[in-house]
């Protein structure tokens, strides 16, 4: 079993205007998803037929509301009860603009917090990868993750890390070490303090092998959009490739790369492997207007013309 881990979800109401017209009336459709990085990941998963199970905090009757958006996209879920309403995230597309508008989020209590560690104890216990995903809710510590990572890790779970800032560097200080960090390159620039782009994998590569805060990480990989991605396991460094295309909508990339990265992770597959499967997830999901959601049909054209080539 797969677990992928909300911490701040929200109900994602997206309107899609010809025009945003302002000071005025605009008359919308309304289209709503149970929002936040790891319900990407668990739809995703789910379209790579597995067996995932979605977890995080949620509360009041937008976390209802949740709840049966989940199930009606037949992702299991078993959330931690608090009490706080979940967010609201307004996406309004227009005039090819995308204008958002979200919420902070509830304020999480020491107790909702600590029946949440008890709830994730017990799930990571029973998953085979577990996966972290976006920034942490208000009331909760940077560090929070690095203790999520230790309690999988030491329940035999591998963990896969997607966070940025604080709570990224909060994790890497810590000597429980992920199975997978994925910062995009904006993200590693802003933690190491560099100005790599796409063209700098040598340097970035001598970079991050000479920061011991990567070491012990068994995978790092650095997502770079349409350039693909660099990957790092176990001392091989690796280049994904795959041609670029103009994306339809690239928002939910990320999320769909580290549901590939779980995918073939969990099945045990090679290095090549599992880049091939994470930057194909990337790529269909930057082909299909849907945020988190890969257009399947085109697979193997995709997945066959990644290329990874060891550095
Ligand atoms: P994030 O959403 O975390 O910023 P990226 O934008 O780096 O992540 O995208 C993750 C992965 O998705 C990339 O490594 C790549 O494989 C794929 N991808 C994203 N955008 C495109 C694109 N326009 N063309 C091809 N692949 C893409």
């Amino acid at each position: 079993m797969i677990l992928t881990v909300t911490m701040n979800p929200s109900i994602d109401t997206r309107y899609q205007l010809d025009k945003l017209i302002i000071d005025d009336v605009n008359r919308v459709t309304p289209e709503k998803t149970a929002g936040g990085k790891g319900l990407n990941v668990s739809r995703v998963l789910l379209q790579l037929g597995d067996d995932v199970l979605a977890t995080g905090l949620l509360g009041g009757h937008m976390g209802a509301y949740m709840a049966e958006l989940m199930d009606a996209d037949g992702v299991k879920n078993d959330f931690v009860p608090i009490a706080g309403e979940t967010r609201i995230c307004l996406n309004i597309l227009h005039e090819g603009n995308q204008t958002e508008l979200l919420e902070s989020g509830p304020q999480i209590a020491p107790a909702e917090l600590e029946a949440f560690t008890a709830k994730f104890a017990e799930l990571a216990a029973k998953a085979d990868v577990v996966t972290l995903s976006g920034s942490l809710p208000r009331g909760v510590d940077a560090g929070y993750y690095a203790e999520l990572v230790k309690i999988a890790e030491e329940a035999g779970a591998k963990v896969l890390l997607d966070t940025s800032g604080a709570s990224l560097e909060a994790a890497l200080e810590s000597d429980a070490k992920p199975e997978l960090v994925k910062p995009n390159l904006t993200e590693i620039n802003g933690l190491l303090g560099t100005s790599f782009t796409t063209d700098d994998v040598d340097a970035l590569h001598e970079t991050l092998a000479a920061d011991d805060r990567f070491a012990g990480i068994p995978w790092v990989v650095v997502s770079m959009g349409a350039a693909g991605s660099v990957g790092f396991h176990e001392g091989r460094a690796f280049r994904a490739k795959t041609p670029a295309i103009a994306a339809v909508n690239a928002t939910g990339s990320g999320d769909s790369t580290i549901a590939g990265f779980a995918h073939a992770i969990a099945a045990g597959a090679d290095d090549v492997t599992v880049l091939k499967t994470a930057n194909t997830c990337g790529k269909l999901n930057a082909m299909d207007p849907k945020t988190g959601h890969l257009v399947m049909d085109r697979w193997d054209e995709v997945y066959n013309s990644v290329v990874v080539t060891e550095l």
